[in-house]
């Protein structure tokens, strides 16, 4: 039995970059000599195990073939007969595709060291088009290493313009596909995700709302450069979609219900935001009402955020409505509801009592 590490461990340590997760590589073996040495076995589908001490997933090396649309559409074939080069070769690009063993020596098939020298995402062989999933990975792939001078080859985009044409990714799950975005969004350059898979013709096919919307991008961009949570960076994204729009990519996706809802609210409310110095009293607490700002305050700041990403996008460099929505908030929090209690005051009349206090607080402090 020979192990190898593969995969991402390789690539990142041949480009100097730290090391996250290691993926090993099983090649000679049995499920039954696996189990033996106490691996435990995980995953219905192909025969992964966890190493009984570290953890990490071991992979037994594998064969696949193509048998029906998407992602189940696969039968695998492990076997103690199938090489390395064998089980190389099913992986998206030529970077992911190689193996070390613990001497170090790196067995590269694929020639994946001169891409990472010519800074390319390659294709490892025509089987890349049999999982539609690897657009994204690929579009990912060019978002992360961007910054180092990637790019994905051109017979590469050929072949992803071919998968899209194709209409498979349709069949691609929500979850895997979210999976990706949700990484995606999360890489330095994620405006790069998005201009490959426009690139390819697969925004067409996963997000047709956010085709040639250079705005949204620009505002993806500044919250990447600010560092900002994903909820802030999808909401960003989103923020130029109508209502139904917005609401409609968050379900297609089932992206995770605070990104749906930050999202949804910036849709409704960044007008508001921007027009935060002029608004009416009423107006203005309205807005804070409808963030729940007493119980969320967080998701109000978050709002504040992507208005000031959305701005910052479109060369503003400040953004004063963002203290005075802050000052706001501030303000009608600090209404006490105790003597309001006190008074004896239950049910909507007490809501109705608190409401008023509140906007005398937002009166004050439009005056002040
Ligand atoms: P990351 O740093 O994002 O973890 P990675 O390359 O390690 O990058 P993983 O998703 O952990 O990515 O997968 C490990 C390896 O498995 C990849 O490097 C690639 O060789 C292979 N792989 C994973 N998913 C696919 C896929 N959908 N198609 C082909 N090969 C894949
Ligand atoms: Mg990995």
């Amino acid at each position: 039995m020979h192990i190898y590490k593969v995969g991402g461990a390789v690539r990142d340590r041949l480009l100097g970059r730290p090391v996250s997760d290691i993926d090993w590589l099983v090649v000679g073996a049995t499920v039954e000599d696996m189990l033996a040495k106490g691996y435990r076995p995980v995953g219905a589908d192909f025969p992964v195990f966890l190493h009984p001490k570290t953890g990490e997933e071991y992979a037994l090396a594998r064969t696949e073939r193509k048998s029906g649309r998407g992602y189940g559409g696969f039968t695998f074939h492990a076997s103690p007969d199938v090489t390395l080069e064998e089980d190389l070769i099913r992986r998206d690009l030529t970077i992911n595709a190689m193996a070390e063993d613990e001497t170090g020596t790196v067995y590269d098939p694929y020639h994946g060291k001169d891409d990472l020298d010519q800074r390319l995402l390659r294709h490892v062989s025509p089987a890349f088009a049999e999982d539609p999933l690897r657009v994204l990975r690929v579009a990912r792939f060019a978002a992360r290493y961007a910054p180092l001078g990637f790019r994905v080859a051109d017979e590469t985009l050929e072949l992803m313009r071919q998968i899209s044409a194709s209409g498979e990714l349709q069949a691609l799950t929500a979850e895997r596909s979210w999976k990706e975005i949700e990484r995606a969004l999360m890489e330095a350059r994620p405006q790069v995700f998005f201009h490959v898979l426009g690139a390819c013709g697969a925004l067409h096919e996963l997000l047709p709302e956010l085709v040639d919307d250079a705005q949204a991008l620009a505002a993806l961009d500044q919250a990447a450069a600010h560092e900002q949570p994903l909820h802030v960076r999808w909401a960003c994204l989103l923020h130029g979609l109508a209502l139904a729009s917005i609401k409609a990519v968050n379900q297609r996706l089932k992206a995770p219900r605070e990104c749906q809802e930050l999202a949804l609210l910036t849709g409704e409310c960044l007008a508001q935001g921007n027009q935060a110095l002029e608004l009416p009293p009423t107006a203005l607490l309205e807005l804070l009402q409808k963030f729940d700002v007493y119980r969320r305050p967080q998701r109000f700041e978050d709002f504040i955020t992507v208005c000031e990403m959305v701005v910052q996008a479109d060369g503003e460099s400040s953004y004063p409505q963002a203290k005075y929505l802050r000052g706001a908030a501030a303000a009608t929090r600090a209404v006490d509801v105790r003597p309001l209690v006190q008074a004896g005051l239950t049910g909507q009349a007490l809501g109705e009592a608190l409401k008023g206090e509140r906007l005398k607080a937002v009166e004050a402090y439009k005056r002040s």
